[in-house]
């Protein structure tokens, strides 16, 4: 049966990417909530959605609407997600889920009591190149994995170049725009948590009011692994890699920190080199296909809220740690 989508906030990562996906996988944008008429009305016509409106409890009353995919700025997704299920709707929420991890659980929380499906938009572990490195660590090709890397230093494009780089309050900065999507990447590919990290902020010129625009650091997991972090919003030719690091092999990612369905993953070992196969996929498509399966009661989506609760108390440690310059342990209490 299609699957009928609210969106609430009408923003550039539905417009590019995410309407998309809800329409390849069968899904049906039914009405956009924007904070201002005009500009919702503009988006829908462009978007070829019917009906737009400003008001959350309009949206929310639609029965028609199965479920809602939240992409406003970060500080509106706690009050959002509590309102959307307690209408009874299923929740798509893009990250990070919002600036407590108290907040979080209370949005985990209020979807788990009233049985709607909960995820959190972290696309990246909807790549080919992510799920061929998890396969390859599960399986013990590279023995036991024992560091990482995480290259995902990139240039923010002008069209971006908004709350991100001056509203503290809108949960703005490097970190909780982009090391929180390495964290998530991370604990997918090595089934592994975080517990402490370490971490140095920079601001080059791109970000203010105290918001780092670079960051680079490490997380120590549970298993012992260490992996190390670059997040930037400054740099525009550095490439994007992830790295695992066995006691029997490496692998080597690169290009995939993206949100394009590209890259290539190489295993090295002593046996000699080796591309790995991949399965390259729209990332968006996989995680809505995911989502409107978990709405029909098969299966998790990609990224639950509780994988967007360890990805935030991550990235908020992260903050603290870059601030302090202390080593701050990664404890959300889950
Ligand atoms: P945008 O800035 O495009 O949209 C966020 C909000 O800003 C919208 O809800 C909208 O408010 C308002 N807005 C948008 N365009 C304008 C404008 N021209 N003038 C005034 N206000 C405007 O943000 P993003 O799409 O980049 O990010 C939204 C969320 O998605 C964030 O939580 C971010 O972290 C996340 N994100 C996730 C990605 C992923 O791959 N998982 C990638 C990119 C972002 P209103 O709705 O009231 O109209």
């Amino acid at each position: 049966m299609t699957k009928r989508w609210g969106l609430i906030g009408a923003s550039t990562i539905a417009r590019e990417w995410v309407i998309g996906a809800i329409r390849a996988t069968g899904g049906e944008v039914v009405s956009v909530m924007s904070s201002d008429a005009a500009r919702g009305a503009d988006y829908a016509a462009k978007n070829g959605i019917a009906t737009s409106t400003t008001n959350l409890d309009r949206l929310l009353g639609n029965s028609s609407i199965d479920a809602v995919y939240i992409s406003t700025t970060n500080e509106l997704h706690r009050d959002q997600t509590i309102a959307a299920a307690r209408s009874g709707k299923h929740v798509l929420c893009e990250k990070p889920l919002a600036l407590s991890v108290a907040d979080a659980k209370a949005m985990a929380e209020a979807c788990r009591a009233a049985g709607v499906v909960m995820a959190t938009n972290h696309h990246l572990r909807n790549a080919g190149t992510h799920r061929a490195m998890r396969d390859c660590v599960k399986a013990g090709r590279i023995g036991k994995p024992l560091a990482a890397r995480v290259f995902h230093a990139v240039y923010l494009p002008p069209h971006l170049q908004g709350w991100r780089l001056d509203n503290p309050a809108a949960g703005g900065g490097v970190i909780l725009d982009i090391t929180v999507h390495d964290t998530d990447t991370l604990r997918f590919v090595l089934d592994d948590n975080p517990v402490e990290t370490v971490a140095l902020p920079q601001t080059a010129g791109m970000a203010k009011s105290g918001l780092a625009d670079g960051v680079m650091g490490v997380l120590r997991f549970a298993s012992g692994l260490t992996a190390q972090f670059h997040d930037a919003f400054t740099i525009a030719h550095a490439g994007t890699g992830f790295e695992v690091h066995g006691s029997k092999g490496s692998l080597f990612g690169r290009d995939c920190m993206t949100q394009r369905a590209v890259g290539t993953v190489e295993l090295v070992s002593g046996a000699g080199r080796e591309d790995l196969p991949i399965d390259h996929g729209n990332l968006y498509e996989r995680g809505l296909a995911n989502f409107h399966a978990a709405m029909d009661g098969k299966g998790q989506p990609s990224a639950t809220g509780i994988d967007g609760i360890w990805s935030l108390a991550t990235g908020i440690a992260v903050v603290e740690a870059a601030k302090t310059g202390k080593a701050v342990a990664i404890e959300p209490g889950l």
